[in-house]
């Protein structure tokens, strides 16, 4: 059995302590919020805090407050189950209510938080393993290690963005508040996001991410389609966010954003553009599908092979395509979903 290793866990109340105590602890300190991410990574050692800067004691970090008229704020600490069940979202914001649901397991999503799927680790095949695994391959650049072992002449890292909701998110437009030692700012989810395995977050130690706004519903509707091999409880291999907003049936805009196909969600702009001014026919369909698999570059560091990753990638940007506009697989109105 894997043990935590020991640390200091404190309990601050407010925001304002909580970003006080990770000024002055510096580095060795991390934010924990649900820990369900973090706890299992402790338990493997590959994060070594020595101190906790717990967040669950904070309540202004809880809670769903404003409406899909004039915009909706999510408390970074509210939970999964609580965000996929809120009914102004999975009706407004339909994607993010559906990528919160297919988290992990209820289990998880009762305790795991908005906020720490946002910030949520990369992942790779090579990293997410036991002290004694990753000893035995001599380690990594993420963690211990010198090289990488999927690309060994990469300078970089390469592990895989694998958070369902930072797609989806990154679709609808939302931001992101961020209050730190220096201050407090907003920022678009495009601007937290790195494309690096290691430093894959654009955020300062002592910054605490307290909540996600989302921009009014404006008649844009969402959708999120995960590929994952066991439907209980697996991280995303893939995941496909779209967000249009439609007059009759044009497209007036839209937003394509993948997930797990590279260190960060990564934005289909082409794909999306080609859709703009446009009806959904079965062969734009196909040519927006096909345009969205060219940022779609897995490599071979996580679970199914990264030529099946990619290839799926076409196969879900048409189905979430069809499936937001209630189109079956021949591009007939699908009677199911009229
Ligand atoms: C078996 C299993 C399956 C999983 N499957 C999935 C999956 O399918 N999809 C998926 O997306 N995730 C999955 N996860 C990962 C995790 O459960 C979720 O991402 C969850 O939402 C993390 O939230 P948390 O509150 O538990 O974060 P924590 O574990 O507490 O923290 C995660 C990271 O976020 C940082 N953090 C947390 N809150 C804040 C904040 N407010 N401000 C700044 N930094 C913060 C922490 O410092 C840490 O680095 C899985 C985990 C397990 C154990
Ligand atoms: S991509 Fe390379 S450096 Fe990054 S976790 Fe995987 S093996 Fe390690």
């Amino acid at each position: 059995m894997m043990r935590l290793p020991p640390f200091t866990y404190l309990a601050p109340v407010s925001v304002r302590d909580a970003v006080k105590l990770s000024a002055d602890h510096g580095p060795e300190a991390m934010l924990v919020a649900g820990g369900t991410d973090l706890y299992p990574n402790m338990k493997r050692r590959q994060f070594e805090p020595s101190v906790l800067v717990g967040l669950r004691g904070i309540r202004d970090l809880v809670g769903v407050s404003g409406s899909a008229r004039t915009g909706v704020v999510i408390g970074a600490g509210t939970t999964l189950a609580d965000v996929s069940g809120h009914a102004e979202i999975a009706r407004h914001y339909t994607g993010l209510a559906e990528a919160a649901g297919v988290v992990s397991s209820p289990q998880v999503r009762n305790v795991g938080t908005l906020g720490g799927n946002v910030c949520v680790d990369t992942r790779c095949n090579y990293y997410n393993q036991s002290y004694e695994w990753r000893k035995a391959v001599n380690f990594c650049m993420k963690k211990d290690g010198e090289i990488c072992l999927v690309a060994p002449g990469s300078s970089r890292c390469w592990a895989v963005s694998s958070s369902d909701t930072a797609p989806v998110l990154w679709s609808l437009g939302a931001t992101v508040r961020l209050v730190g030692a220096g201050g407090e700012r907003t920022i678009p989810m495009p601007a937290l996001y790195r494309d690096d395995g290691i430093e894959y977050l654009a955020k300062r130690v002592d910054e605490v991410l307290t909540e996600i706004l989302l921009p009014p519903g404006d008649g844009w509707s969402s959708i999120y389609l995960k590929l994952r091999r066991r439907g209980s409880f697996d991280f995303p291999v893939l995941g496909v966010a779209v967000a249009a907003r439609m007059e009759g049936d044009t497209v007036r805009d839209a937003r394509i954003v993948l997930g797990a196909v590279a260190s960060l969600p990564r934005e289909a702009k082409p794909a999306a553009a080609a859709l703009i001014g446009e009806r959904l026919t079965p062969e734009l369909i196909t040519r927006v599908a096909d345009l969205a698999a060219g940022p779609s570059k897995p490599l071979d560091n996580t679970d199914y092979a990264h030529f099946y990753r990619k290839k799926m990638t076409r196969v879900f940007v048409a189905r979430a395509l069809r499936q937001l506009v209630g189109l079956d697989a021949e591009g007939r109105a699908d009677e199911e979903s009229a």
